[in-house]
């Protein structure tokens, strides 16, 4: 099962020759979710070979330039491609103003309906749900009202053991109850106790996205424990003072985040392209969570199941 992210683009405003600006896929099961749609991102789809009638759901984190410049060629590639299936686009109010001045201009000919879902940018919220994944909005600290992603597979029930079938004989529906932790009652009241019966379930994977932000505490109780964090580091800490000015991060608080969040493991990106030495970012926020990488476009990450404990 998968729950695989790409990196489309990693710069920041500024793209270079090496890297566009943002745009990442999370595959979760064969469900493929684009988040933020720099400049450029339909020729990386094309470049990292994505199906485009795979991506149905795209989130836009904030309304600068390089998150959602990309959004008016995907739609009308789209289009050409013929894709007929409903399009849903998560954002700022904001965005539905920007899409439409594209769509009234160039949409008359379209052949699949656009679907906007408003994301408010003061609160949490749940904005998309299906059988494998909760994916939640939160509020992030920006020049503009910007939200980050949190992505939360879910759960699935116990697994049953094959020979515990066989052995007790167990029904359709028993095994139904089984699966969801009840002890098994044999025909002569013999009560087999459920850890006997089945092993834990994989727990549900987790991925943050969190571009673009200023450094801010309260950040990490809503992406606690997460798997795997994208934090942007658009700045090193010796620029800390035009970090705050810009209302983005360091490498270092965004390892500080990470640290604070109990993530498992730092992805960071959208980087100055002040910086020719990408590794001096990644050395800071190493300082403060080991395990950073940083991004480059054409990347991906793996986030492996892991089956949960019992208490014992
Ligand atoms: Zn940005
Ligand atoms: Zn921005």
């Amino acid at each position: 099962m998968s729950f695989l992210l790409t990196v489309l683009g990693s710069s920041s405003a500024l793209p270079t020759s090496k890297r566009y600006p943002s745009a990442h896929v999370l595959n979760v099961h064969e469900h493929f979710f684009l988040i933020d749609c720099g400049e450029g991102t339909q020729l990386q789809l094309r470049k990292f070979k994505f199906r485009f009638s795979k991506i149905n759901h795209i989130f836009i984190s904030h309304l600068h330039g390089d998150h959602v410049f990309g959004l008016p060629g995907l739609i009308s590639t789209f289009n050409l491609l013929g894709r007929k299936s409903e399009l849903c686009i998560y954002g700022h109010m904001d965005l539905k103003q920007y899409l439409s001045c594209f769509l009234n201009q160039f949409g008359h000919d379209l052949l699949f309906n656009v679907k906007f879902i408003p994301v408010k940018a003061n609160h949490q919220m749940i904005i998309f749900e299906n059988n494998q994944v909760v994916i939640e909005s939160f509020p992030l600290r920006h020049r503009i009202p910007a939200t980050g992603f949190l992505f939360r597979e879910k759960e699935k029930d116990r697994n049953i053991r094959k020979e515990a079938i066989g052995k007790y004989d167990i029904g359709i529906s028993d095994i139904v109850r089984i699966k969801q932790g009840e002890d098994y009652i044999t025909r002569d009241g013999q009560i087999i106790p459920n850890h006997t019966l089945t092993i834990p379930p994989y727990k549900g994977r987790t991925y943050a996205y969190c571009s673009d932000t200023l450094y801010h505490k309260s950040l990490a109780e809503r992406i606690r424990n997460v798997d795997l964090l994208y934090h942007e580091a658009t700045f090193m800490d010796k620029d800390k003072k035009l970090a705050k000015l810009t209302m983005h991060s360091t490498a270092a608080q965004a390892a500080g985040i990470a640290k604070l969040a109990n993530a498992g493991r730092l992805l960071i990106g959208h980087f100055s392209s002040r910086y020719k030495d990408i590794d001096a970012l990644v050395s800071e926020a190493k300082t403060i969570f080991a395990n950073t990488d940083a991004v480059e476009d054409g990347n991906q990450y793996h986030v492996s199941q892991q089956r949960k404990k019992d208490e014992k």
